[in-house]
């Protein structure tokens, strides 16, 4: 089945045209990812697909279009988003940032919780830290606990490895190829094509709001045209 169509779609901000015609697909189980430099345009793709910027063209979730519903009923109907920066709540424990993502979900089951604090033990070690104080690497950690507590069908990453150490992100790309791996549909959006094509199943590359590829990721990453202007430096 396919889980995300997304046909012709455009955002504008005045007279920016941040994403231009931008056509993708995401299979059930896949993990696409979309490449491209600071501005792009990818922040406003994602944005648009979750409901949180005015756009126009089809966006189809499974069987359903949701090109006119509303972002909290995005959210209830699997689509998860974690931005880029983060949004975790600063002053709130860890504990209580997972608790306010649960009852977001509807649901009362303690054992959501438990199978985080599961993938990401630092967490449960750190869950009575309040956010402001965790590393980034915690507070992307918790950003993104806070999405699976949904058990989302098409989780959205909005460049998890922003602002993190190397060893920080080479952790953070394995745990999405986990996240994958156990089932869960992935759309990421990511400046380290590097890292993020070697995790994915199929690339599209993004520039000044136009999308391009589809291929296979392995394919993306052999292409020498790509290597000069986005492997610099990753
Ligand atoms: P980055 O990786 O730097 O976040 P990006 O690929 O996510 O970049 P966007 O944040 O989507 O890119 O921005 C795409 C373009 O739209 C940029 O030129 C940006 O300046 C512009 N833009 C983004 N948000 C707004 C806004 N709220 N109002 C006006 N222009 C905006």
């Amino acid at each position: 089945m396919r889980m995300l169509e997304v046909d012709e779609l455009n955002v504008r901000y005045g007279a920016v045209r941040a994403v231009r015609d931008a056509s993708l697909h995401v299979e059930e189980g896949e993990l696409v990812v979309v490449v491209g430099a600071n501005g792009a345009g990818k922040s406003s793709l994602l944005r648009a697909v979750s409901g949180l910027n005015r756009h126009r063209g089809r966006i189809r979730l499974g069987e359903r279009d949701i090109s006119s519903v509303r972002a909290e009923r995005r959210t209830r109907l699997g689509l998860c988003l974690v931005p880029e920066g983060r949004h975790i709540f600063g002053r709130m424990t860890v504990m209580e940032n997972l608790q306010v993502a649960r009852w977001g979900a509807g649901s009362r089951r303690s054992d959501e919780i438990a199978r985080v604090f599961g993938m990401f033990p630092r967490l449960e070690e750190r869950k009575h830290q309040v956010g402001a104080t965790l590393s980034g690497g915690e507070q992307q950690m918790l950003a993104l606990s806070r999405a699976l507590i949904r058990r989302p069908r098409l989780l959205m990453l909005d460049e998890p490895s922003m602002g993190l150490a190397p060893k920080i992100v080479a952790q953070m790309f394995q745990i999405i190829r986990e996240i994958h791996e156990s089932g869960t549909s992935v759309l990421l959006v990511e400046q380290n094509a590097r890292m993020s094509l070697s995790i994915a199943d199929r690339g599209y590359l993004m520039e000044t709001g136009a999308l391009s590829g589809g291929g296979d990721a392995g394919e993306m990453l052999a292409d020498e045209r790509l290597h000069e202007t986005y492997f610099g430096k990753n």
